[in-house]
């Protein structure tokens, strides 16, 4: 595997021009959802999970509100709910939940896999739930898997609970001892990204491809030495240093995001499974000449527009790289929540020189910054978006991008017009 080539495809001029870009810190009052809110993505893919969020009434109505789902639809997700007798420790909650586990299961008796989620409230009164998964895995003798990671917003943003998830399954991978290289890609992708994905590493060659999560839990893939880690989301340092402690070795790529985010990344996977040039062309010239097209669409309401990132989703820095370089955009100041460069190395050396990236968040600040810059647009969390929109400044939901097919070629032009929504409403709101 080599760093340096799988950005070979990029112009040389611009080739490192932001490697050594160092972010400025910031440390204050933030404004992000917590971990929980990752139970939406990810009780979608993941097909055969629930998840028991262990939390107080908030934690409640954030999920049921960020969800959107009727309780009449059985969504794959509840809350036990701590009481002020399990708060006081007047109560013993771990026959507490055991309770509400067997009501649960009684409920779902299909039910294989289940998760139990940690909260502010749950760390603050030291619940050990890795225990509690550990006791009810021997209880219910392999009936039902019980697995526990934490969804608490203390100290952190939404997205990490996606990474606290897939760094727990880790520990329950198996070994892989077939010496076969094999590729693992791990973040959570909509179910047609995966699938276009798949075909597209099948049509180069590399035919043994997992993906993590994958939409069922029964067959999680094994890891060793042989595996390839490639990351599809950029918040994912704990699942990636977790896997590489168990032999893997990391992929160095830019992310999927754009065509240009999408051929790399490609690009990266075939050089380490050496994959010629012209077999590379040939797959991927024709999505790629889609992709171009679609973004040449979008390209034109973008191109000079003064964009501003706030630190919420963590896709911070690859969406500004390609709002930059395919769109055209200028970019004021990239906010990122946490700065991992060893999985973000790739993305500073696609970004200008001098770029201003501003890892953490003092809120006050940074948002007297976007007033006195009055940028075209500011990509930031639900809670800033509104208060900005009536101050007569555009915005678009950080996490929105969640929600939505945005990777690969296929995606690009749809990831472009999500950036153009806010403009163009504002043009017709001017008329
Ligand atoms: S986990 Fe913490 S931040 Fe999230 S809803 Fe519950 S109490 Fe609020």
């Amino acid at each position: 595997m080599n760093d340096s080539a799988t950005l070979s495809n990029i112009p040389l001029e611009t080739r490192s021009a932001g490697a050594d870009l160092r972010p400025i810190q910031e440390n204050g009052e933030r404004a992000v959802f917590c971990g929980l809110t990752s139970i939406i993505w990810l009780h979608r893919k993941i097909q055969d999970a629930f998840f028991l969020v262990v939390g107080s009434r908030t934690c409640a109505h954030l999920i049921q509100s960020a969800a959107g789902v009727m309780i009449f639809a059985e969504p794959r997700f509840a809350t036990a709910i701590l009481q002020e007798r399990d708060l006081a420790g007047l109560a013993d909650c771990h026959e507490e939940l055991d309770r509400v586990v067997a009501q649960v299961l009684q409920r779902r008796p299909q039910l294989r896999n289940l998760f139990l989620v940690g909260s502010c409230p749950s760390e603050v009164i030291k619940l050990d739930l890795e225990n509690a998964a550990q006791r009810l895995n021997h209880q219910y003798g392999g009936r039902v898997r019980f697995f526990d990671y934490s969804g608490s917003g203390i100290e952190t943003t939404f997205t990490q609970g996606e990474d606290s998830c897939l760094s727990r399954l880790v520990n329950h991978m198996p070994e892989d001892s077939s010496g076969e290289a094999k590729l693992l890609v791990i973040g959570t992708l909509p179910d047609i990204v995966e699938d276009q994905f798949l075909r597209l590493f099948n049509d180069l060659g590399i035919e043994s491809v997992e993906f993590l999560p994958a939409r069922s839990l029964d067959s999680l893939p094994a890891v060793g030495k042989q595996t390839r880690l490639l990351l599809a989301q950029p918040y994912l340092g704990q699942t990636a240093r977790a896997l590489i402690g168990r032999g893997a070795s990391l992929v160095k790529a830019p992310y999927p995001l754009g065509a240009e985010g999408t051929l790399e990344w490609l690009r990266a996977a075939a050089r380490s499974f050496s994959i010629s040039d012209d077999k590379f062309e040939q797959v991927t010239s024709a999505p790629l000449a889609r992709a171009r097209h679609a973004l040449s669409l979008q390209r034109k309401r973008l191109e000079g527009k003064r964009i501003c990132f706030m630190p919420d989703s963590q896709l911070e820095i690859p969406l500004a790289r390609f709002l930059q370089r395919e769109c055209g955009a200028e970019l004021l100041e990239i906010g990122t929540p946490y700065f991992d460069r060893q999985i973000l190395q790739p993305e500073l050396s696609m970004l200008p020189p001098h770029t201003r990236v501003v890892e953490g968040q003092q809120l006050n600040d940074q948002l007297d910054r976007v007033r006195e810059a009055k940028p075209d647009l500011t990509v930031c969390g639900l809670g800033i978006a509104n208060p900005l929109e009536a101050e007569g400044l555009r915005t678009k939901w950080s996490i929105e991008l969640m929600f939505s097919p945005i990777q690969g070629f296929e995606q690009a032009g749809d990831l472009a017009e999500l950036f153009c929504r806010p403009l163009v409403r504002n043009e017709r709101l001017a008329v």
